[in-house]
């Protein structure tokens, strides 16, 4: 296919998570057979949106803070994918968080395709009210591309079932009709879905199970290491707890704590609610950053950021087994040193997709105004996931690749004969 060079947004350079992305799809291509000729459809997002977002600080001054909407994606279907509020927020980095949707939509089979949105901003120094009135001017400002049966937002880091309510209503007021379900990981009380908050910690463990059981490693008395203990690690630490492994390890963006015996898990995700880190944790010793990566245990879950774990730290990794939690948290170059370190990945693109899939039955729910138990979602949830692993499981068995090629093996094929099916327009 003749393309023009691409645009230096779309540098396949980009030595961050985009770059990371590219070369992912550039390993996955020679597995996609005559598909491969509209391979370049992935390698560009559909639609990029950056928006200018002003608002009034308590202080009486004018405050501006970029931000953004990507539709990478939606050949199968609306556009899907959370909104994260961080400083360090930019626009390759959101490109790259749309494609991973794309890819996870289409691995678990939902009838979305992939997008995602940012605003460079710490949430932590805005009041209450400024971050109403911040959420507010963002979702009027995406308003023209989002929409219930166009692209529909939800959680990620910094953003919560509140924000997800004030993005609900700004997008209802503008339109003149209550659209509960132009966002998903809202409250229950608003057309939330019950187990939703805890979805996507129930997903990484339920894949944790099914790698485990693969590689012959019992999660009683497993030692546990879990990167970020926020809604994605502090539910999937507290089911390991559950079924008996031994949380040993944690960081978040304050500390690294080490306990050997267990951390506990209930009180530590206390400590970290009243305090706002993990941070002074008693009872456990606090090491320098850099040494969580060499920390005895069996599992390991990033479940913060993306590019942790680097061809620096990955040879001092001692986990057999690596979840990941977080979105793109390992670089190519470490995903080989682990490959040949026999350590197995299961990628997030898979591993933490039972948040999306709840998002999928929530959007469900609000469409038929018909509410299911929480007994119903979770045990959906976990035969999706089963499901989902046990056939990347087989790819990556048929074709003697890892766990995160097959994953792309499978979405990728099933978003290209989309691609192909609708044929290009006009
Ligand atoms: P969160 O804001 O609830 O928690 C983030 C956690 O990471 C916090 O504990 C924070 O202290 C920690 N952290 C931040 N910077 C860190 C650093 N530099 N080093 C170590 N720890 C750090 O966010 P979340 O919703 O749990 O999301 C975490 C990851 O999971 C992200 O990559 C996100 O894209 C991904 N994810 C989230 C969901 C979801 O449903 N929330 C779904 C799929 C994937």
């Amino acid at each position: 296919m003749h393309s023009h060079p691409l645009p230096s947004y779309l540098d396949p350079q980009h030595p961050g998570a985009w770059g990371m992305y590219l070369e992912q799809i550039d390993r996955v291509t020679p597995y996609l057979g005559p598909l491969s000729r509209w391979v370049e459809t992935l390698k560009r997002p559909k639609r990029i949106l950056i928006v200018d977002v002003p608002i009034e600080l308590d202080n009486g001054t004018v405050a501006h803070f970029e931000g953004y909407r990507v539709q990478h994606n939606t050949s199968r279907g609306p556009g899907k994918g959370g909104v994260r509020f961080h400083q360090d927020v930019t626009l390759p980095e959101v490109m790259a968080l749309s494609a991973w949707m794309s890819v996870k939509n289409a691995a678990i089979n939902l009838p979305f395709g992939g997008a995602k949105g940012g605003i460079r901003v710490d949430p932590r120094t805005l009041s209450r009210g400024e971050l109403e009135r911040l959420t507010r001017r963002y979702t009027s400002e995406i308003g023209i591309i989002i929409g219930p049966t166009r692209d529909i937002p939800a959680p990620d880091v910094n953003t919560n079932e509140q924000i997800m309510a004030w993005m609900m209503d700004t997008y209802s007021m503008n339109e003149g009709a209550t659209a509960t379900g132009v966002v998903t990981g809202k409250p229950v009380a608003l057309g939330g879905s019950l187990g939703r908050k805890e979805a996507t910690g129930r997903g990484v463990f339920t894949v944790a199970q099914e790698a485990a059981l693969r590689l012959g490693l019992p999660l009683a008395g497993a030692r546990v290491a879990v990167q970020g203990l926020g809604n994605v690690g502090g539910v999937t630490a507290r089911l390991f707890e559950q079924a008996g492994a031994i949380v040993v390890a944690v960081q978040d963006h304050a500390a690294t704590l080490y306990k050997p015996a267990g951390l506990g898990v209930d009180a530590l995700l206390a400590h970290a609610t009243a305090q706002g880190s993990v941070h002074g944790f008693a009872g456990a010793e606090a090491l320098p950053r850099d040494d969580f990566w060499r920390l005895p245990c069996d599992i390991l879950i990033p479940a913060a950021l993306e590019g942790q774990i680097t061809a620096t730290n990955a040879m001092h990794i001692t986990a057999r087994l690596i979840i990941e939690g977080a979105n793109g948290p390992t670089t190519p170059e470490a995903d080989d040193i682990l490959a040949e370190r026999h350590v197995l990945v299961v990628p997030d693109v898979i591993a933490n997709a039972g948040g999306v899939t709840v998002s999928y039955f929530e959007w469900v729910q609000d469409f038929s105004s018909f509410f299911w138990t929480e007994d119903e979602i979770n045990a959906r949830l976990v035969r999706r996931m089963q499901e989902a692993f046990a056939a990347v499981w087989e790819t990556a068995q048929t074709h003697q690749v890892s766990l995160r090629t097959a994953t792309f093996i499978i979405a990728c094929t099933r978003m290209l004969q989309a691609r192909e099916l609708r044929g290009l327009y006009p």
